[in-house]
């Protein structure tokens, strides 16, 4: 069978950025003419119209993504070993810049249909020795904000918010009051790499913070530690966002609501095709967030079905992922931290169950509904 459509793609950046073509090239060459490649104009314009976007928060531009987890845990002073409780189910670089400046990772499991973490298992983790709980909001939808929040407060622990997939997704309190992800804890951070929701074409990344004292502090650490040319005041790192990449940010950033609002439209779709299907189970949305669907991630029932879907769903053209494939205590560079098989339940049966779908903002209705279909079939064929 082969569709009458283009081949699905699991992301297509190509095809993103052919609309914003001239405007990409005259923000390029502009940088190309001006020649401020390092900290140029465009690196604070980019911060403030994101800062804008997010509800009045200090942005902090930096080079990536991990840099900004690493500058978020410098900026908190934690002595050598303190713990940094992470999700035993997240991408590596949330606690690898913990583990680099010799923090120790703490992991705790996830909850089973969000993904995220499970605040009874932080709270089950919170020792002493605890300085900071990193929540993920994961393939787009916020962690629990509102419980995660009260047990750091509680336990006078910082919470930095890894938003590098939810940028844009907003979380509501119990007492009305909104924000948006990585804006409510005391430093989130985000990254620009190309496949995030809003990429450059390079790497790129930013921290987000509420206290401009932190901001200042963050924005110091990011250069080099130094208060003005030549005065260095703290061990920082060079971590800069390019002029070019900021430049190009700025094409980017106000097409971010309506590249946001086609995913959800995808993922809606999605959801009609395959809710009613046997053996599987279509993302859980918190009612309490907006889901900004970096990802839209089936969990199966039965694990042994997994790859054999995703086989068939590529005899169809149509590419999938598994993210991630391997929990954090399973992999050999954090064996050292001393965790065993068992540990982390969810987040084992997860690596085991999940399976993403294409998601990007142009996949057409024929494309998600042909996905819908040969993964129905299929699913209904072998239960
Ligand atoms: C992409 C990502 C990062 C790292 O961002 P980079 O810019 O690639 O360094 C960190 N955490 C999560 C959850 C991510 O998805």
């Amino acid at each position: 069978m082969t569709p009458p459509f283009p081949p699905i793609q699991l992301l297509d950046l190509a095809a993103e950025h052919t609309a914003l073509q001239p405007a990409l090239n005259a923000a390029m060459q502009q940088v190309l003419d001006t020649a401020a490649f390092i900290q140029g104009p465009d690196v604070q314009l980019f911060a403030d119209e994101l800062g804008q976007y997010l509800g009045g928060t200090h942005v902090v531009p930096c080079a990536n993504g991990t840099d900004a987890l690493s500058l978020a845990l410098m900026s908190l002073d934690l002595p050598a070993g303190t713990e940094v409780i992470v999700p035993a189910f997240t991408y590596i670089a949330t606690l690898e810049a913990a583990a680099l400046l010799g923090l120790r990772p703490v992991l705790a499991d996830v909850l089973p249909g969000t993904f995220n973490l499970d605040p009874a298992a932080v709270a089950a983790a919170l020792t002493s020795r605890t300085g900071a709980v990193v929540a993920v909001h994961l393939f787009g939808q916020c962690a629990d904000l509102e419980e995660l929040s009260r047990l750091c407060a509680r336990a006078n622990v910082a919470l930095i918010e890894d938003n590098a997939q939810a940028l844009g997704a907003v979380f509501t309190f119990a007492d009305g009051r909104t924000a948006y992800a990585g804006a409510v804890g005391d430093v989130g951070t985000t990254s620009f790499f190309p496949s995030k929701n809003l990429g450059c074409l390079g790497d790129g990344g930013a921290l987000l913070c509420a206290d401009p004292a932190r901001a200042a502090l963050l924005r110091q650490l990011a250069n080099h530690g130094q208060s003005r040319k030549y005065h260095h005041q703290r061990i920082g790192l060079n971590s800069r966002l390019d002029t070019l990449q900021a430049a190009l940010l700025r094409v980017k950033l106000p097409h971010l609501p309506v590249k946001t609002a086609a995913r959800q439209a995808v993922a809606a779709r999605y959801d009609a095709a395959l809710a009613a299907v046997p053996g599987l189970a279509t993302p859980a949305r918190d009612p309490r967030s907006t889901h900004v669907f970096h990802q839209y991630t089936l969990t199966l029932s039965d694990f042994a079905r997994r790859d054999a879907l995703q086989a068939h769903l590529r005899q169809h053209g149509i590419p999938t992922m598994i993210y991630y494939p391997l929990p954090v205590h399973k992999q050999p560079a954090y064996a050292y931290l001393g965790y065993r098989a068992g540990d982390f339940p969810v987040a084992e049966r997860l690596c085991a169950a999940v399976l993403s779908l294409p998601m990007h903002p142009l996949l057409t209705a024929d494309q998600v509904d042909f996905v819908g279909e040969v993964a129905r079939q299929w699913m209904e064929k072998n239960s």
